[in-house]
């Protein structure tokens, strides 16, 4: 844990994530469940959206762990998991939505 946040705040994220992997046991750990990981913008990058390595990458839904995800046959090639609704356009969405402001 770093000092970017006060206790109070440290408290609410821990708690937060735990709410969240008690609903989702299965879920990724190295991504937090979303499929992505992002690199840190810089002045320079504006920083890029990688399929996690973890699951993703390798055909693993990050939210359940379902290893038959779907392709989508509207999408431009997204996976879709028929388990637990994840699906990769959205997720790519929520994740790169800060990226697409810069
Ligand atoms: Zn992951
Ligand atoms: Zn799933």
């Amino acid at each position: 844990m770093t000092d970017l946040y006060e206790p109070r705040e440290q408290e609410a994220i821990r708690e937060a994530t735990e709410t969240f992997y008690a609903e989702y046991p299965n879920a990724c750990r190295e991504c937090g469940g979303r499929g992505f990981a992002e690199t840190q913008p810089t002045r320079v990058d504006p920083g890029s959206l990688d399929p996690c390595p973890d699951c993703l990458d390798q055909g693993f839904c990050p939210l359940c762990g379902n290893d038959k995800l779907d392709d989508v046959s509207f999408g431009d090639n997204d996976r879709y998991c028929r388990v637990c609704g994840w699906c990769e356009a959205d997720a790519k969405k929520r994740t790169g939505n800060w990226l697409a402001l810069g």
